[in-house]
């Protein structure tokens, strides 16, 4: 199965600097060359050539890529096979339920639980925790029945027993970051912007991404790489770059108002000024999307799936795993799994080069191609 990844930005190009002498010609800018040459006439300053042209090949990479690789049956069996053997160790650990299991002290330096780890090491007071809550519970999840129109839940209550390829990363990043996360449900009570904020523009475009893809499904719209869009002037009330961003934001708006009022729930109710960098993320959570749906869109002929949850069953075990593909297309008769990923960095080819061998992909293909259709709540 062909699977596109793409990875998009969800930030704003930035102004081109201006010196005491006029406008800066660094190559060095984290801006668009469309910017940089407005910009320029705008102060009334020729632009420089190899700057201009630097911009422009940067423009390329800058805001949103997407890679196509391949995900054969060698990949997908191996994925299968990682499941079933972390799945079994999730399960024994589970059923040792003698406190937390063993640490990867070595995956600490990036971890949430890092404070509360570090002040009780051996964790025999995890439900003492200052600074840790009750998180969601497991969402319920039910598969399809082969020869029937009845669908079968699924038990959540197992460790191991139904897992997504996110669950699997938790076990083998650290056990009992694991069993912090999955078992016993708990999440750090700091929800501060500082910390949620990537995930938040994350989730806001994958929302909007959703609601481009659907509304593609039936008009066909091109989407212009937002680095093209024209009328690009700072300060000025129509026209501007901001401003383009913005309305492709307000076209999507309704669509994506239950996303928005959820991570505005997730947030620290005292975190007013998170709450305003929320909204203000916003248009570049729009830009960011409108990009990678252009990607997404490119050279497919139609799209079949739209966040499409899937499951399969482990081979020898009653064990599960699902998950829910971003988006499903096809060309001609070959089947595209499109993954939406964002970052905050501007090195998105090298980001992109991370993914290429990102099992999580092997297990989605997988679950296409021969697992069941499955529902969530
Ligand atoms: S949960 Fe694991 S990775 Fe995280 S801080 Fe504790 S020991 Fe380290």
């Amino acid at each position: 199965m062909l699977v596109r990844y793409i990875i998009t930005r969800p930030v704003m190009p930035k102004r081109p600097r201006e010196t005491k002498t006029g406008i800066s010609h660094a190559k060095a800018q984290d801006t668009t060359a469309l910017a940089y040459k407005r910009t320029c006439l705008e102060l009334g300053e020729e632009p420089n050539a190899e700057t201009y042209e630097h911009l422009s090949q940067r423009d390329r990479g800058a805001w949103a890529v997407s890679m196509d690789i391949f995900s054969g049956r060698d990949r997908q069996i191996a994925a299968i096979n990682d499941a079933v053997s972390t799945t079994a160790a999730m399960r024994a650990v589970g059923k040792e339920s003698q406190g937390l299991p063993a640490r990867n002290p070595w995956s600490c330096d990036r971890c949430d639980w890092a404070s509360h780890c570090s002040g009780d090491p051996v964790g025999d007071s995890v439900h003492q925790w200052m600074g840790a809550v009750a998180g969601k519970p497991a969402s319920p999840i039910s598969v399809s029945m082969p020869n029937s129109p009845q669908m079968r839940k699924l038990a959540r209550t197992k460790p191991g027993h139904v897992v997504s390829p996110s669950e699997l990363r938790s076990f083998m990043t650290c056990p009992r970051k694991w069993a912090l996360e999955y078992v016993e449900r708990m999440r750090p009570r700091d929800r501060q912007w500082a910390r949620m904020g990537p995930r938040i523009r994350g989730v806001i475009t994958h929302a909007f991404f959703e609601a481009m893809l659907i509304r593609w499904q039936e008009l066909r719209q091109d989407f212009v790489p937002s680095w093209q869009w024209g009328g690009y002037k700072w300060g000025s009330q129509d026209g501007h770059f901001e401003a383009a961003a913005q309305n492709v934001a307000d076209s999507y708006l309704d669509d994506i108002k239950s996303t928005v009022d959820r991570c505005i729930g997730d947030l620290d109710p005292n975190d007013h000024e998170g709450l305003r960098e929320l909204i203000a993320c916003i248009p570049a959570c729009a830009k960011a999307a409108h990009d990678a749906a252009g990607l997404a869109t490119t050279g497919i002929d139609e799209i079949i799936g739209i966040e499409k949850t899937k499951a399969i069953k482990l081979p020898g075990v009653s064990r599960w795993v699902f998950g829910i593909a971003d988006a499903i297309a096809k060309k001609g008769d070959r089947t595209i799994l499109i993954e939406l990923k964002t970052t905050s960095t501007a090195q998105l080819d090298s980001m992109a080069e991370r993914y290429r061998n990102n099992v999580a992909v092997d297990l989605y293909a997988a679950m296409i191609e021969h697992g069941r259709e499955a529902r969530r709540g």
